[in-house]
């Protein structure tokens, strides 16, 4: 048994063999950037709307995927795929232009399944019922981003949606049995030391499947680079990040599964924290601290008698 139940554990446990995910961008905006909601975004967000590694908006969803397969082929040259819609707000539309191109992605050969990054704010019941559809028929699951419970915190960030909406959005996807994972900064302006923790806590009473820990990191072009400028945001030491994610891992049930541990910035873009480019290093460092330690995800959660709420911390 590893340390904690990654993505890989479980795909290996589903399909019996490595997966991988090829991002693609489905030519969405988000309420927060067009004007709808704000016209800033979240202050971290990136000029690609937090997908800065996906496909060509421009090219169909069928060539990103060829395009996606290609820069994989040599370590991947023929296993399967989740086709992961992840720019922007990807349930943000028209249902029948979100129905052409899940089911276009779906089409592919090697496409075993699809993954739709969003808010819970954009879940109406029109999406909700496609998604209900695709759910019952193929692999699926929604992303949602929380970032954090505390909701001054959620204002300094300009999440712009209440706790509550996530909170609904989880029940309502709970109750179709639709798997979603949630999104998790630390190290977000404003935030005390539990907030990520008491997050994790929170995102797994409401029955999340998955969890994506992300540190905050700053991203050229972004409100954040601004704040950061003006030394109103702190970067994070790689070993406080690392106690705090190993928090969160111990305070999870071993059943909710792991889908990331650390940032995503590119190279070009990205300010700082600048340890976060190694994330091989950020990883083995996660390791080896668990391992010296003798913890592993739950063990916390397990002690407390699977009832933590958060209150403790
Ligand atoms: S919800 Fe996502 S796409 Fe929209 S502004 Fe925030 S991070 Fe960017």
């Amino acid at each position: 048994m590893n340390r904690y139940y990654s993505l890989n554990d479980f795909f290996k446990k589903e399909f019996g063999e490595k997966i991988y995910k090829v991002s693609l961008d489905g030519g969405f905006t988000c309420p927060n950037r067009d004007g709808t909601l704000s016209y800033e975004g979240c202050i971290f967000c990136s000029e690609k709307g937090s997908g800065d590694f996906a496909g060509n908006r421009f090219d169909s969803i069928y060539t990103q995927i060829e395009d996606q397969l290609k820069l994989i082929e040599n370590k991947f040259p023929n296993g399967k795929v989740i086709a992961y819609f992840q720019n922007f707000t990807n349930t943000y539309g028209d249902v029948e232009y979100l129905r052409d191109i899940y089911y276009k992605a779906l089409s592919h050969p090697r496409v075993c399944g699809i993954a739709i990054a969003t808010r819970p704010d954009c879940i109406n019941d029109d999406v909700l019922e496609l998604l209900d559809e695709i759910n019952k028929k193929y692999f699926l699951w929604v992303e949602l981003g929380l970032q954090t419970i505390n909701e001054n915190v959620a204002k300094i960030i300009n999440r712009g949606y209440l706790l509550s909406v996530y909170e609904e959005t989880a029940k309502r996807l709970s109750n179709k049995n639709i798997k979603f994972v949630t999104h998790i900064i630390i190290g977000l302006p404003g935030e005390d030391e539990y907030d990520p923790l008491k997050t994790a806590i929170f995102a797994q009473s409401c029955g999340t499947w998955g969890i994506k820990i992300h540190l905050l990191h700053v991203l050229k072009n972004t409100k954040l680079e601004f704040l950061y400028n003006k030394n109103e945001i702190k970067l994070q030491k790689k070993m406080e990040y690392v106690k705090k994610v190993v928090k969160i891992l111990r305070n999870l049930s071993y059943n909710i599964v792991i889908h990331r541990l650390t940032g995503d910035g590119s190279r070009e873009n990205l300010i700082g924290p600048l340890w976060s480019l190694n994330k091989r290093d950020v990883l083995n460092n996660i390791n080896k601290y668990m391992k010296e330690n003798d913890f592993i995800q739950g063990d916390e959660f397990l002690e407390s008698g699977g009832i933590l709420d958060g209150s403790n911390y």
